[in-house]
């Protein structure tokens, strides 16, 4: 008998599969590609919300995780993948840059928030007030990790490229069985695609549907991630992620000429240098209703667990809930209430 099945390898299954897999536990995962919120990520990793100059929830405890997570899987796919890239915001008023100056003297803040302003050379960008410098960001080459680890998995037999069907599952009470395999336990990691799931469909996730452009300007010559409306990233060879945008109402999965007109609006509001469109690419986003994830075992089920509602900052959430997870299914630790599905117990 398998220790675990996990559905869904985005972001979410890799953080839970890293920590089974470096506890030798046995495992498969399943993966039909049906969405691509973590494929098309930005990879940024900000320990600040840049519209308020506030702290992100739990950020300083994640960051500390994440980044030895991150380095951890470098080493195990011996690949880079983890790029420190500073952030620059830009002010759009004095007042704002007064603002920044008020958060770099907070707790928590003082750690990533310059209090040297910065002013742009950059002739490519239109920018009258200064940037403020957010310092130990950077950027996971999620794309690249995700299918590296695949690779990895592939090699070990332990992924299979098919859709979940639910109704095959068979709950007993001390393992799981889904079409002959038996798992002492499953997790469920599907993102938005939770939507399907007939064991968690009632918890209260919404999604938000994400869209870059990826553009090439050979004059533009960032090398910072720039925050404006929009971030422009850099991935090198001249070519930026440009984005994203956020919508509530859209779950389709197809990207959308609405947004990237929006994009372009955006982006030609600040940009004075020639660019080509390359590519569009688009996923929606794991939100929930409190911002809070999704995590737990199922109320009726011990064996049943869920790992998701990452929402905009699945990189520096995904290694600290998934270890929360781990730590409750095999050593009882009790979850954070605010993370756990509990929370949503009346919606069933
Ligand atoms: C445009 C955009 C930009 C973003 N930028 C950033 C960023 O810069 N920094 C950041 O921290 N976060 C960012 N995010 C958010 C981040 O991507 C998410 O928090 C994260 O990807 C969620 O990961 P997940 O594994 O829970 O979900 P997903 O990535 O959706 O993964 C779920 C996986 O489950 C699979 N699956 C679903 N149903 C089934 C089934 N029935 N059978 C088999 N497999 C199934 C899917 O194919 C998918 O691979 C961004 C998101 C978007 C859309």
């Amino acid at each position: 008998m398998l220790d675990y099945i996990v559905v869904g390898f985005g972001l979410s299954g890799l953080s839970f599969v890293e920590y089974l897999d470096n506890e030798e536990r046995s495992f498969v995962v399943f993966e039909d590609y049906s969405q691509k919120s973590s494929r098309v990520a930005g990879g940024l990793y900000n320990p600040v919300i840049l519209k308020r100059f506030t702290p992100a929830w739990q950020s300083l405890e994640q960051l500390n995780n994440a980044l030895p997570f991150y380095k951890n899987i470098e080493d195990k796919l011996q690949e880079p993948l983890v790029f420190e890239l500073p952030i620059l915001r830009r002010f759009n008023s004095v007042e704002e840059q007064n603002t920044w100056f008020e958060a770099c003297d907070k707790p928590i803040l003082n750690q990533f928030l310059s209090a040297k302003l910065i002013k742009n050379t950059n002739t490519a960008l239109d920018i009258p007030y200064y940037f403020g410098e957010v310092k130990r960001t950077g950027r996971i080459a999620i794309e690249s990790m995700l299918s590296s680890y695949i690779q990895y998995l592939d090699k070990k037999k332990r992924i299979q490229y098919e859709s979940f069907e639910y109704e095959k599952v068979i709950v007993k009470d001390d393992y799981v069985e889904y079409k002959g395999i038996k798992g002492r336990n499953i997790l469920f990691a599907e993102g938005f695609g939770v939507k399907e799931n007939p064991f968690f469909r009632y918890l209260p996730l919404v999604g938000n549907k994400g869209e870059y452009i990826i553009i090439k300007s050979n004059e533009l010559k960032l090398q910072e991630a720039v925050k404006s409306s929009i971030f422009i990233i850099p991935l090198g060879d001249n070519l930026y992620k440009v984005g994203a945008t956020y919508n509530n109402e859209d779950k389709s999965p197809e990207i959308t000429s609405n947004a990237q007109e929006e994009l372009q609006k955006k982006l030609e509001s600040f940009l004075n240098v020639k660019y080509e469109i390359v590519d569009q690419v688009a996923g929606i986003r794991p939100t929930v209703r409190d911002r809070k994830p999704l995590v737990g075992t199922h109320p009726e089920y011990q064996n049943v667990h869920i790992l998701n509602g990452l929402g905009s900052r699945g990189i520096l959430i995904g290694p600290s809930v998934a270890k929360e997870l781990y730590d409750h299914i095999q050593n009882d630790v009790p979850l954070n209430h605010e993370i756990d599905i509990k929370r949503f117990e009346k919606l069933r």
